[in-house]
């Protein structure tokens, strides 16, 4: 029984539509002060005044960490089917895909940082909160395949809302079978990089994006697993304000490093150059 279906759709490169971009100005999540649409754009939607990290699509952040021109996509045609013949699911997943010139809810392939090659996958949470369904668990498998068979660096930038619901026990399967193939990339004896930004949380957090060598969180990130309100209710306990954001798992040795956007890049390169290095 076959999951998905091999489709011609290319990235595009235009500019998906969502609801920050529809005005000349907006409004900062967390500060709520009024920030000029191409100034947030231009400072990495990052808001100027909190420096709180807003969402990003895929594709920006490919520009902002990516070469220019280095990038190839790999699995672009990969397109999920309704294994549990969900409600619905087909036309959302089409009409997500028209919004945001995507495929599916992760970007993946080789590009260069600073130089360097890499394998790198991209989550982007505009389409479906970047659930994980099964395209999303066959694409960053087959990125870690990619990654072993050509000895390159393995990067996930990931921001998920979790598990996609529409596709059940399809979408937690994808959390071993992700597992299983950084499990074999770690016996190669290869270098993954996890970067957490914000929201990472529920089926992506207990699987790929927590079992990087080196675990990287974009500030104030909220990172966690099941989400505040479900943890307090169970545990019966109020937690700390700060409770599941980058800062807090950082002190708690979750975290390796929290990063500013701006610094992102650079970090990355650093790290890889040094690994490198290491190998001889
Ligand atoms: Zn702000």
């Amino acid at each position: 029984m076959g999951f998905f279906l091999q489709r011609q759709r290319k990235l595009k490169t235009s500019t998906p539509k969502r609801d920050i971009n529809e005005g000349i100005y907006t409004k900062c999540e967390s500060c709520k002060e009024v920030i000029a649409v191409m100034q947030l754009s231009s400072n990495l939607e990052v808001c100027p005044t909190c420096g709180f990290h807003h969402r990003m699509t895929a594709k920006k952040r490919l520009e902002s960490l990516i070469d220019p021109g280095s990038f190839k996509e790999i699995n672009r045609r990969l397109h999920t089917l309704n294994p549990l013949n969900f409600p619905g699911y087909e036309e959302k997943i089409e009409g997500l895909m028209e919004a945001n010139d995507l495929n599916e809810a992760v970007v993946t392939g080789i590009g260069k940082i600073a130089g360097e090659s890499v394998a790198i996958g991209i989550m982007d949470s505009h389409f479906l909160m970047a659930s994980m369904g099964s395209v999303v668990g066959e694409k960053v498998t087959r990125l870690i395949e990619v990654s072993i068979s050509r000895r390159l660096p393995l990067i996930m930038v990931c921001a998920s809302g979790g598990a996609r619901m529409q596709e059940g026990i399809y979408s937690l399967m994808q959390m071993a079978k992700t597992s299983a193939a950084l499990a074999k990339h770690n016996d190669a004896g290869l270098l993954y990089i996890s970067v957490l930004t914000h929201p990472t949380m529920g089926g992506v957090t207990a699987s790929f994006a927590t079992l990087g060598d080196i675990i990287i969180a974009e500030k104030g990130a909220s990172v966690g697993f099941a989400g505040r309100r479900v943890v307090e209710q169970t545990i019966k306990q109020k937690l700390p304000d700060h409770f599941q954001t980058a800062e807090f798992l950082q002190e708690k040795g979750l975290v390796d490093l929290v990063v500013s956007r701006q610094e992102l890049k650079q970090t990355l390169a650093k790290l890889i150059d040094l690994h490198e290095g290491s190998e001889g």
